[in-house]
Parts: structure tokens; sequence; C-alpha cells
């Protein structure tokens, strides 16, 4: 009978840990994506961009298996209820390290384990996971720089190795083109968006260290997009790292810490992860709120950030930490709705990553700056945007009366969130 490898975040043939287990391991491969339901229910935007970027790398994947005399099966629906139907003769899939998605795949697995069905899974989506690089005493690092150390250490060229399905492909199960369903079909509508190319640029790394914090220029390698749906293969990134820029590596090892931080932590979904965080008393200002969501604080870089995401799904890391401080400390909002808003907005929007670095701005993190540092948008204007190339891409009315006047005194907000934490955290 056939075995079913089911793509999430890995929607790649190419060096795909699960994929490559279950083709070894079995003959009749019949390789399946479920569109779930509970997640496509919280999405808002009917042209959500993701959609039509899962949609599209589906297409892809899609007729690389047509030409290889298979197929992909397209199923739609809550993947519990789904399992309960389906009866397999095993089914091989990646790790996902997300709180939903551990709680479904053990549901998942109970059921196919009551039916004598195997479920198989992988690391595939980070070079160490959950338990692979703890402190001397067993427990998980919370402070990134010995963690850094730890997974350089650790890492052989055995941790790098690609995983050849190539070499199993005649065990995919040979089957007819099976049915796609349009975006349509599934209640959403083509996003107008323009995703980043899925080509890792050898210059850019090799600048990266130099280039990376200037909005105005192309200094990263925005792969973030293919990392989060697995669209590229995190192996042949880390080799070409290596290689190339160890601080680009570095970046790479952030992804792997705050993956396993989420996994450890996942209480941080919903949590600061310092708790005394949890008693600031934020003032959550709707109208603000708005501003900010839509580039209209009368702050430059940050306005231009905003936009940037609003537009394109994309907005440059050194500008993330900008706005993302600017609305917990300047605006002393909640840095929960910030998150929400990039979780609706962010192409590559990734739960540990995006957790981490909104609880690293608000100071709540693990390894977060300390809170006193308040960002002063004009002077990272300055360092980083100093002929104002980025903003005014942006923000092309800057000159003019239509700008907003700054929605609140640089001065006067860092005093009062300074006022406000140290309330809060005594
Ligand atoms: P590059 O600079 O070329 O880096 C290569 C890859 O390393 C990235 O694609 C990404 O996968 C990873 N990476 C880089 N920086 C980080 C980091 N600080 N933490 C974790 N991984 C990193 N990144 C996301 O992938 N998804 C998110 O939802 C997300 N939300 C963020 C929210 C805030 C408030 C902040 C400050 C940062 C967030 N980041 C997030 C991290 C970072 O901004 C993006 O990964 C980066 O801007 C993507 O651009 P790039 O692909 O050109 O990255």
């Amino acid at each position: 009978s056939v075995t079913l490898f089911w793509f999430r975040r890995d929607l790649r043939l190419q060096d795909n840990a699960g994929l490559y287990y279950a083709l070894k391991e079995n003959k009749d491969v019949l390789p399946v994506f479920i569109f779930d339901t509970t997640i496509l229910d919280t999405l808002e935007d009917k042209d959500d961009a993701r959609l039509t970027f899962i949609h599209q790398s589906l297409e892809i994947l899609k007729q690389q298996l047509e030409e290889l005399g298979s197929s992909l099966l397209i199923l739609h629906g809550d993947p519990v209820e789904l399992y309960k139907k389906l009866n397999p003769k095993a089914v091989y899939t990646n790790h996902d390290y997300e709180p939903y998605a551990r709680a479904r795949d053990q549901r998942v697995k109970e059921i196919l384990e009551a039916k004598d069905i195997a479920f198989r899974t992988y690391k595939d989506q980070v070079i160490f996971e959950k338990d692979e690089v703890l402190k001397d005493d067993g427990k998980p690092y919370t402070i990134f720089t010995p963690y850094s150390r730890k997974w350089k250490a650790a890492m052989k060229p055995f941790y790098l190795k690609s995983y050849p399905t190539e070499k199993y492909t005649r065990h995919l199960l040979k089957t007819t083109p099976l049915p796609f369903p349009t975006l349509k079909d599934l209640g959403f509508v083509p996003s107008t968006i323009e995703f980043p190319e899925r080509v890792v640029k050898k210059s850019i790394v090799e600048k990266y260290d130099t280039q990376r914090n200037f909005p105005a220029i192309r200094g990263t390698t925005r792969l973030s997009v293919h990392l989060r749906f697995g669209t590229v293969s995190i192996r042949k990134l880390a080799v070409l790292a290596r290689q190339k820029n160890e601080v680009w590596l570095n970046e790479l090892i952030w992804r792997d810490f705050y993956h396993m931080i989420l996994w450890h932590f996942p209480e941080v979904e919903t949590k600061a992860f310092k708790p005394a965080y949890d008693r600031i008393v934020w003032r959550n200002n709707a109208d603000e709120f708005d501003a900010w969501c839509h580039g209209q604080t009368g702050y430059p870089i940050v306005d231009a950030g905003m936009r940037e995401l609003n537009t394109t799904g994309f907005m440059h890391n050194r500008v993330r930490m900008v706005v993302a401080s600017f609305l917990t400390k300047h605006l002393l909002i909640d840095w929960r709705w910030g998150e929400a808003y990039f979780a609706k907005k962010l192409l590559d929007y990734d739960m540990a990553a995006n957790n981490g670095g909104w609880q690293w701005a608000a100071g709540s993190g693990c390894d977060a700056a300390p809170y006193f540092r308040v960002f002063n948008p004009h002077l990272q204007t300055e360092k980083f945007d100093k002929d104002m190339t980025y903003i005014r891409k942006w923000v092309p009315e800057l000159d003019t009366q239509e700008y907003p006047k700054p929605i609140v005194d640089h001065a006067f907000a860092r005093e009062r969130v300074l006022r406000v934490y140290k309330e809060a955290l005594g």
C-alpha cells in the first residue's frame, strides 16, 4: 500500500530529510500537502500573500513530481480529521516546533498509531533542534552568545550533509496527475505582491557584515520567506555561511536559537519570557496603534518601515528593530499587538523568530537588551540611512504639509517609558 510523505514547512524535493527517509525505506511513496483549515480560518485577508506563495510552491513541486511519473496529493481540511479516514502504510514528515503544530502532530500520531500506522518525523528545518545544544548542566541556553559558541563547537560536517532524495525517486508512487485546487477553491484570491527570488546571492553573503545594517541597499539575502516555507535547505545555506561569512552564519544560528527557545518555553507565545515584564501597564492607545500600522507616526524611519511592510510583506531587520522599539517604548503599546500585526503582514512570519524579535525589542525576552536602552529613531536614521534614500522611497511626502507631525516627543516618551518600566520591574 501507499506511504505518505506530508509536506509542511519544507516545500522542496531536494535535500529534504523526511522525504529522503520515506523514499529510502518504502516503495510507492505519495507526497501530500494539506491546506489546514485550522490555520486558514485565522487568516483575515482573502488575498493573503502567503497563500499565493504556498500555492505557487506547490505548483512547482507538483510539476517536478509529475516529471518523475508521480504527483502531489492536495487535501483541504483539518489534518486530524483527515488522518482518521486515511489508511496508508505509514506517514513521514518533518518536525514543526510551533505549539499548535506540536499539539496537532501529537493527535495525528495517536490516531495513526491506534490503527497500527507508523508516524515518523525528522529534523529538517534547523541544524540543531530541541536538546541538541544544551548547557553543560543539561538545561537549555537562554543567552545567545554561549549558545552560539556551543553550536559552533558541535557543528560537524555530518550535520550539513545533504539528504540525497534523488537516489530513491524511483520509489515514488506512479500515478497520473492528481487534481490541483485553485486559490479560489480554497476561498482565497491571488496576491499581487512580488516574492523574493529563490536564489542565494554569494556576493551579498560575502559583504554581509559590512552592508547588512543599511536598509537602502540590498545587503541581506531576502531568503527569509524561503527558509520559512522550506523552499531552500538550511543545510545548504549553513555550508555557504561557514565558507563565506561568519556574521551571516550567526544569523542562521539566531534562527536555530529562537526555534529552540520556543520548543523549551512554548509559553512565550502569550507570556513575557521574563515574567516581571507582564506587570508593565501598557497604554494601548488604539489610535496611536493605527497610526503606527499605517506608517503615519511622523517619525520617518518608523513610517518608512511600516509602509515597506504593508506594501511588500518584508521589512529590513534594522528597521524591524526600530519600529518594534518605537511601538513598545515610545508608544507603550503591548508587544503582543505589534507581534500580531507582523504575523498578519510578514511573508516570512515565523512564530519563533517573530516572538523572539518582539520580546527582544520590548526588553522582556531571553537575552533582550536592557530596558533602559531606548532606540532614538533620529540617531538610527543618521547611522543607517544618512542620506534618507530608504526613507524617501517610502515617505515621498516627507517635506510637505501632508506629512504628519511626530505623534509623541522623543524626550518625553523616553522619560515616560523609563518611569513605567521601572514601576513594573522595581
Ligand atoms: P538575512 O539577514 O540574509 O539572514 C538570513 C536568514 O537568517 C534570514 O532569512 C532568517 O531566516 C535568519 N535570521 C536573520 N536574522 C534573524 C533573527 N534576528 N532571528 C531569527 N532568524 C534570523 N525573521 C523571520 O524569519 N520571521 C519573522 O517573523 C521575523 N520577525 C521579526 C520581528 C522583529 C521585531 C525583529 C526585530 C526581527 C524579526 N525577524 C524575523 C528576524 C529578521 O528581521 C529577518 O529574519 C530578516 O530581516 C530577514 O531578511 P533576510 O532574509 O534578508 O535575512
